[in-house]
């Protein structure tokens, strides 16, 4: 057995682990990122469209292009980038220090002991079984990030004809990627009345292909002997499939993109209470989980849209370990003492990050709406006093929204008075509805 020591252990080299990485490094933490697989750059090193970085490295990038950006930025740093390498269990045996139970091939298991642990496992997809879509277990069915993988890192095509279930991000993204590959896509289905991706890839990745999106519709069985032989597809009828409608659709494979789930095993057995709509990590506005010491961000604190926000909050979590160490480091108790304030969500809004915030902090809240408006208005209040609002247009469950409430702002707020974060839909005219 092999024994390591550092401030900050970073979990997951994906964009959030090697940001956090290159900024705890940068600010004087012996840092290490540990990743399972053999290249750093996690999800990103499948994306090989470009649309990446405009925000954070004021480039447009490729994926893989982000990934080596950022891996050279934690390197640079200073950050040491343990590779196939996996965690398998974060211990607390003393109390100012976790212990990560580490496994490689090459070394064995690894005994790290951290300071501080930023988590950054990012997330995985949900797939047929959590949707229970009756029909025969046969080969073509994928998830997208499955098919991406398959085809852009190992130059597999998964089929011939598809249809996509579901409109996330990344089954719109391989809905072009498939046509580009001579695949015939022959539809999107979608149960809900809305697009889950954003409009942009629907422009971009559908209606440029001249692929249909069949909004309220429900895939109702896959079917095939050895393979996929057809789908069938009904809409829906006051919420449930219409079945005197239902269509059958012949193709050979079956993408699902149908949501993200946070990777959040190892936060569980490590007592990290987790948020019932994310189903992250409830981080404050440090990023920090119940748990002092253990910081969470990017994919596996709540699925974004954008990598450059994933990397600008795993700066923000590395910053709050800094202090923490620092604190650590003369003596003083690593969380101040203080009143917090809950930020709780209200009027359209499904959920708001951070859970909670202190005295006199800036907050950088990422939230989504619960519904499709043309028009809303952001309102953030306390006790009664209105601290901050904006108006937002086209807003979306698929689109997630930030907002920055300046230090000052909560410089002052009545003792134990909760934080309202609230989304109210608006008339073209402005009023609230
Ligand atoms: C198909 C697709 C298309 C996208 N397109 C865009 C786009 O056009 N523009 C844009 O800005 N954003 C896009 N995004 C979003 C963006 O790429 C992601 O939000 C971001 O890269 C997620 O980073 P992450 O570090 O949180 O997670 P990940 O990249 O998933 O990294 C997590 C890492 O943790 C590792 N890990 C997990 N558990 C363990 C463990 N126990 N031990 C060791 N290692 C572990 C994994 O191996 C992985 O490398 C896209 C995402 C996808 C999936």
């Amino acid at each position: 057995m092999n024994f390591l020591r550092c401030d900050c252990a970073v979990i997951g080299a994906g964009a959030a682990g090697l940001c956090a990485g290159a900024r705890a490094a940068k600010g004087g933490l012996t840092t290490f990122v540990i990743d399972r697989e053999s290249h750093p750059g996690g999800v990103l090193l499948q994306c090989i469209h470009n649309g990446f970085g405009l925000h954070y490295f004021k480039e447009q990038l490729t994926g893989p292009e982000y990934a080596q950006k950022s891996a050279k930025m934690a390197e640079e740093a200073g950050a040491k980038l343990l590779l196939e390498t996996f965690v398998m269990e974060i211990r607390e045996e003393e109390k100012q220090e976790k212990t990560l139970v580490l496994y490689s091939g090459k070394d064995g298991v690894t005994l790290l002991r951290a300071k501080t642990v930023i988590l950054a496992m990012g997330c995985r997809e949900r797939c047929r079984g959590n949707l229970g879509i009756p029909g025969d277990r046969v080969a073509g069915i994928y998830t997208a990030g499955a098919a991406q993988k398959l085809l852009n890192m190992e130059g597999i095509l998964p089929g011939k004809t598809a249809v996509i279930a579901g409109s996330g991000d990344i089954g719109l993204i391989m809905a072009r990627r498939l046509s580009w590959c001579g695949v015939k896509v022959k539809l999107v289905t979608e149960i809900m009345p809305y697009p889950a991706g954003l409009s942009r890839n629907i422009a971009q990745c559908l209606e440029d292909f001249h692929i249909p999106l069949r909004l309220s519709t429900a895939l109702t069985g896959i079917h095939g002997k050895d393979r996929v032989e057809y789908v069938t597809i009904a809409p829906l009828a006051e919420g449930k499939p219409d079945l005197s409608r239902e269509e059958k659709i012949s193709c050979d494979t079956v993408l699902f993109s149908v949501g993200l789930v946070p990777e959040n095993e190892l936060s569980k057995a490590c007592k990290v209470k987790l948020h019932p709509v994310t189903n992250g990590p409830v981080a404050d506005s440090n990023c920090m989980t119940n748990v002092p010491g253990i910081f969470a961000c990017g994919n596996v604190l709540h699925v974004h849209d954008l990598v450059d926000f994933v990397s600008l909050e795993a700066e923000r979590a590395a910053d709050h370990c800094i202090e923490y160490v620092t604190r650590l480091r003369k003596g003083e108790e690593p969380v101040p003492s203080g009143g917090r304030h809950a930020v709780v969500p209200a009027g359209e809004l499904r959920y708001v990050l951070p859970c909670s915030c202190g005295e006199g902090e800036e907050v950088c809240f990422s939230m989504r709406s619960s519904s499709v408006r043309k028009k809303a208005l952001l309102r953030i209040a306390c006790g009664g006093k209105v601290l901050a609002e904006k108006s937002l247009r086209y807003v979306k469950p698929a689109e997630m929204i930030s907002f920055t409430l300046p230090a000052e702002k909560t410089a002052s707020l009545p003792e134990g008075a909760e934080l309202m974060v609230t989304l109210l839909p608006q008339e073209e005219n402005g009023k609230e509805k």
